[in-house]
C-alpha cells in the first residue's frame, strides 16, 4: 500500500512565483493593512477597496507561474498517496499537475455570492466589477476566506492529518490559526519535514526534519530523495 504524506503550504512556498507573502515585511499584504482589506467588517466600510485588493492579487496570479517546488510536489503522486491542505488562495498546485488539494482559505480564481456561499463561479477574468451580481441577485466578492470567518474546510483537514505516514509543511509563518493548529493531529511517531527560510516554532513531540531553505531550492531535492528512498 502507498504510503500517505500531507503537505501543508504557505504564502512561501509561491514568493518565488512573484507572489508576496505577508508576514516577512512587516505584517503588511502588499502595503495594506489586513483589518482594512480582509476582513468582513472591512467589506461592509470599503467594499471598493477590498474588491480593488483581491481584483490586483488575483492579476497577479493569474499571471503567476508555478515554480520548482509546486513541480516536485506534483511529481509525489507517482509513488505515494498525497493530499496537499493549503493556505494558499492561489491555483499554482493545480497548475503545477497536483489533483488532491484542500484550500483552506478559498480560491481567489472564484467569484460567490454574497447571499449564498455555495454559489460559485469561475473568473475568466481576473477583475469582480461592484454591481457584478450573483444569480440571486447579490453582489459578488472574492471566494476567500477573511480574517473573522468561518474556515469550512478545517473540520475536513483535521480529519485528514491523523491518516499521514508522513508531514511536510512548506512556507508557512504558522501564525494564522485554525490552520497553524493542524500539526497537532499527526500521529506523534510521524516525522514532519519543514522547508522554510525561517524554520517556524513547531513544538511537538514528532521527530523535525528543518531544512532551513528556499521552497524551489529544498524542495525539488527533498522530493528526489523521498521517491528514490520509497
Ligand atoms: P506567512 O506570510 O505568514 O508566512 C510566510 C512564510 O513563508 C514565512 O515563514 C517565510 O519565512 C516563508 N518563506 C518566505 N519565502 C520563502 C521561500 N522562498 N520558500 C519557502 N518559504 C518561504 O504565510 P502563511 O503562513 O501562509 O499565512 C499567510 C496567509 O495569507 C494565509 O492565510 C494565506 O491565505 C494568505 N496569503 C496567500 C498568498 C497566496 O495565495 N500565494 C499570498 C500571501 C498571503
Amino acid at each position: 500500500m502507498k504510503k500517505r504524506i500531507i503537505i501543508l503550504t504557505g504564502a512561501g512556498i509561491s514568493a518565488e512565483s512573484g507572489l508576496n507573502t505577508f508576514r516577512d515585511a512587516d505584517g503588511l499584504w502588499e502595503g495594506y493593512n489586513i483589518e482594512d482589506v480582509a476582513t468582513p467588517e472591512a467589506w461592509k466600510r470599503n467594499p471598493e477597496l477590498v474588491q480593488d485588493f483581491y481584483n490586483e492579487r488575483r492579476k497577479s496570479v493569474m499571471a503567476a507561474k508555478p515554480n520548482l517546488a509546486h513541480l516536485a510536489l506534483a511529481k509525489l503522486d507517482e509513488k505515494f498517496e498525497t493530499l496537499i491542505i493549503t493556505q494558499n488562495i492561489d491555483d499554482l498546485h493545480e497548475r503545477a499537475g497536483s489533483k488532491a488539494i484542500i484550500h483552506l482559505h478559498g480560491e481567489i480564481i472564484y467569484s460567490r455570492s454574497s447571499k449564498n456561499s455555495a454559489l460559485l463561479y469561475k473568473m475568466k477574468n481576473h477583475e469582480i466589477k461592484m454591481g457584478e451580481f450573483c444569480e440571486l441577485g447579490s453582489q459578488l466578492r472574492p471566494h476567500v476566506v477573511w480574517f473573522g470567518e468561518d474556515v469550512p474546510l478545517i473540520t475536513k483537514a483535521m480529519h485528514e492529518m491523523p491518516k499521514a505516514d508522513m508531514v511536510i509543511l512548506v512556507g508557512s509563518s504558522l501564525a494564522v490559526y485554525p490552520a497553524a493548529g493542524l500539526l497537532e493531529y499527526v500521529r506523534p511517531e510521524v516525522p514532519i519535514y519543514v522547508v522554510d527560510p525561517k524554520i517556524p516554532n513547531v513544538n511537538l513531540p514528532n521527530k523535525i526534519i528543518k531544512i532551513q531553505e528556499k521552497a524551489s531550492k529544498a524542495v525539488p531535492i527533498l522530493v528526489d530523495k523521498l521517491l528514490k528512498d520509497a
